[in-house]
């Protein structure tokens, strides 16, 4: 059975991405689930989506545990220990993933560690809105177990309520992410499914935890100032100063995040340490005086790092 693990933010399509592969495998095939795992919260949050893929029944259940491939669509999560990047990699995990960040420190990744090559990406123009496409095209090559016919055909199944320009332009991507990955076909390595006539699992003593890890003190003020939600945005809402109405109370009070202040000349300004990119302050502004851009950290800005 193959376990395929695809990780993004909210809105970066990696549930699209599992669903193409998916359906590709069953084009040729093979057994197949796919689901997504999403938390509480919108746009820019991380999410997970995960993909079994086998020649027989599938009995395992839930979440993969233990990835045979890791498909990660932003390098910023890695900042993020609860999005779980790295959970269960072995030796035998393959991880591909856009450039890390400079700053980032070496991953404690015991796999193999491939990077997506996003100048070439850039280079062909492919848009942001078609990049699932390319993931799952990616995934499908790491796999070799999928033909590129059956890789189209997936892509029209899944995209077809789209119309026929973005299922033209999502086909291109998949193609391009599929021959991106053409030196390493089929280094993901199919695992045996675990045998009911295996031992059973060691008896595992787990210790109590202390009070403070239990129970935490959530009724403390201000615990959220401590969770930097500005490293979920891919993209950022910027204020023009010049069309901007001060009119505050549309964007401010319905930011979700409390992340819009306004300062002693009655103007709003966004904390991007805590801004989650969701655009809900775009929809409302009256005077259409917030744009959106891709975003580009600065700290300097008091963006997170
Ligand atoms: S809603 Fe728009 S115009 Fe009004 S204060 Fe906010 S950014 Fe400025
Ligand atoms: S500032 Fe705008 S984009 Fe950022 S969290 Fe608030 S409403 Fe969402």
């Amino acid at each position: 059975m193959y376990r395929i693990r695809f990780h993004g933010r909210g809105g970066q399509g990696m549930k699209t991405a599992s669903r193409i592969l998916g359906t590709a495998c069953f084009i040729e095939g093979y057994e197949v689930q796919d689901a997504p795992r999403y938390g509480a919260e919108r746009r820019g949050a991380p999410m997970f989506a995960y993909v079994r893929v086998s020649h027989t029944t599938i009995y395992e259940r839930g979440v993969v545990p233990v990835p045979d491939l890791v498909v990660v669509a932003d390098a910023s999560l890695m900042a993020i220990p609860a999005a779980g990047l790295l959970t269960g990699c072995t030796p035998q995990t393959i991880l591909i993933m856009p450039p890390l960040y400079a700053e980032t420190p070496p991953l404690p990744f015991p796999g193999v560690h491939l990077t997506m090559d996003m100048d070439k990406i850039r280079e062909t123009q492919i848009s942001p809105s078609h990049l699932s496409s390319l993931w799952a095209g990616a995934a499908a090559r790491l796999c070799g177990i999928v033909t590129e016919t059956s890789l189209l055909q997936a892509v029209e199944e899944e995209l077809v309520l789209l119309g026929e320009e973005a299922v033209a332009k999502n086909r291109q991507s998949a193609l391009f992410g599929w021959r991106l990955m053409e030196a390493h076909t089929g280094c993901v390595t199919e695992k045996r499914e675990p045998s009911s006539k295996a031992p059973p699992p060691e008896w595992i003593e787990f210790p109590w935890d202390p009070v403070s890890m239990s129970a935490p003190a959530i009724r403390s003020p201000e615990t959220s100032r401590g969770v930097i939600t500005g490293l979920w945005r891919s993209v950022r809402p910027v204020i023009d100063d010049a069309r901007c109405g001060k009119c505050w109370w549309n964007c401010s009070v319905h930011c979700p995040d409390s992340a819009i202040t306004v300062n002693k000349e009655g103007a709003p300004v966004i904390d991007y340490a805590h801004c989650k990119g969701c655009l809900i302050c775009v929809e409302e502004c009256p005077r259409r005086a917030i744009t959106v851009r891709p975003e580009e950290r600065d700290p300097e800005k008091g963006d997170p790092p």
